[in-house]
């Protein structure tokens, strides 16, 4: 299977840089496939009601010019909608504040939320996962769908681009069932059986300013400076991944999940790149997400799961008591929140029954749920983005600098300048890594070891050790934890005592 993928370079999100490089980037993917509906759906990232700088949403001005693309074809009305995580005051506050609200008016298009004309239950054979998915009718009857998702990185899914974009069109009760495992794998699974129900007739992807760091929602603008085209979606995120640094984009479970059933290519040979050499796409110093344990091969992957922590943590003086991360909890994990007109408590997150998916965290609107590293993970992450690869040898990832133009009560990126610095010089770096990622291993291994010698399992091994570092190096846990988990607390003091 070859399948194709456009690039353009943006430097900007000025109406005319967008428009000419989305041109161009389609152009290169061999154009959009024949309109034959009377209307075009556009499905665009909406996941929360973010101003556009912030980089959580598909920027107003890439789906203006993804509508201009479409009248260029014929004058087909156009809707443009999406499911976000959580409404959180209304649907028009979210269209407003995510810049899409204008296009309504300046464009001629309707915008509007995609559970609005109601759900279908589906079920297939094809269904690795799920058993029954509620999806949006609206998505499901479209003649024409076209896939306008954002380059982000996600700290449950690694990436977030083409494919975890059509995670959107499920409603809430759907995306829970799918959040509520444990295993990425099987999240990873869940999110390519949607992809898979109705694929997108094209799609695009928005990576003039993208999100590194702790994404979805709560990572850090990323001058990129590219559009992206393609009618497969896989190949699309493909060429994403590798540009966030990726050097095989299959160790993400969902390119890997989607590759397997045939979704999009399997090798790079059978993608053809149009625009852009592949060597120099790496953006510099990116910061991927916290999902460290792609750094472990295939069969140490379970053992590091649980070893490498990352878990929800409330930072108090953020929390404004909305009561959104209990709502959106699909294991009812977080209790004795907010409710009705008692907004005086904080959230408290049961340990136990959480399952470490991180929806708290993504759909927190301030960031106090914050995604904790314990003190393997830090580590880790220390090892993978702490060098920086750059031809001046491992320096920190460079700050981008980003200036914004307000226009009405909505703020556009108009930052100037090269979208990034293309690096070949990546060997010291990579055998530095090499290296230190030996150490990890070894971790692992001695978890193994306890568990032979003590005759316990493997996932048994990998919590002592794991609780071994928490109170051995950092000390926190036996007094200094926060009042939220102190229950927990003394349920870990516990355990140690035995
Ligand atoms: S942690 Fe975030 S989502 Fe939860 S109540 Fe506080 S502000 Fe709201
Ligand atoms: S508390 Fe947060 S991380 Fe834990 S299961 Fe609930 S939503 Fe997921």
């Amino acid at each position: 299977m070859i399948c194709e993928v456009g690039i353009a370079r943006c430097a900007s999100y000025d109406p005319g840089e967008v428009a000419e490089s989305l041109a161009l980037a389609i152009e290169r993917a061999g154009g959009m496939p024949p309109i034959e509906s009377p209307d075009v759906l556009i499905k665009a990232n909406l996941l929360s009601p973010s101003a556009p700088d912030r980089a959580v949403t598909t920027h107003p001005e890439v789906l203006r010019a993804i509508v201009g693309e479409v009248r260029k074809i014929g004058n087909h009305p156009v809707h443009i909608a999406d499911n976000p995580g959580y409404i959180f005051t209304s649907a028009e506050a979210l269209m407003d504040r995510t810049g899409v609200g204008r296009l309504a008016e300046i464009e001629g298009v309707t915008v509007g939320l995609l559970a609005e004309g109601g759900l279908r239950s589906v079920s297939s054979g094809s269904f690795r996962v799920l058993s029954e998915a509620r999806v949006s009718k609206r998505y499901l009857d479209a003649g024409y769908c076209i896939n306008a998702a954002k380059l982000k990185t996600h700290v449950e899914t690694e990436t977030s681009g083409c494919i975890k974009n059509i995670f959107g069109t499920a409603d809430t009760s759907t995306r829970k069932i799918c959040h509520s495992s444990a295993s990425q794998r099987r999240l990873a699974e869940a999110i390519v059986d949607l992809f898979s129900i109705r694929p997108p007739q094209f799609h695009i992807l928005d990576a003039v300013v993208g999100m590194e760091g702790d994404g979805p929602s709560h990572g850090t603008p990323r001058r990129i400076g590219f559009l992206l085209a393609g009618r497969s979606a896989l190949a699309v995120d493909w060429v994403a991944a590798t540009i966030m640094g990726y050097e095989n984009p299959l160790c993400i479970p969902v390119l890997d999940a989607a590759s397997a059933r045939g979704l999009g290519p399997s090798r790079r040979s059978e993608i053809t790149l149009r625009g852009a050499e592949w060597g120099e796409l790496p953006a510099v110093g990116f910061k991927k997400s916290s999902g460290l344990v792609r750094m472990f091969p295939t069969f140490l992957r379970g053992l590091a799961h649980s070893l490498v922590s990352i878990t929800p943590r409330l930072e108090r003086e953020k929390c404004v008591r909305c009561g959104i991360c209990g709502k959106v909890c699909p294991v009812n994990a977080i209790s004795d929140g907010p409710s009705g007109a008692d907004r005086k408590r904080y959230p408290k997150v049961n340990r136990r029954s959480c399952v470490r998916c991180l929806c708290c965290h993504e759909m927190c609107p301030t960031g106090a749920m914050a995604a904790h590293k314990n003190l393997p993970a830090r580590l880790a992450a220390s090892l993978r983005d702490g060098f920086s690869p750059s031809p001046g040898g491992c320096r920190p990832a460079p700050t981008p600098t980003l200036r914004f133009r307000t226009v009405g009560s909505t703020t556009w990126d108009q930052s100037p300048g090269p979208p990034f610095i293309g690096c070949r010089e990546l060997a010291p770096c990579r055998s530095l890594r090499q290296s230190l990622k030996v150490l990890l291993y070894f971790f692992c291994i001695s978890a193994v070891a306890l568990a032979l010698r003590q005759n316990m399992p493997v996932s048994s091994a990998c919590g002592k050790i794991n609780f071994a570092c928490s109170v051995g190096i950092e000390g926190r846990h036996g007094g200094g934890i926060r009042d939220d988990v102190q229950g927990d607390t003394e349920t870990f003091g516990a355990r140690l005592q035995r």
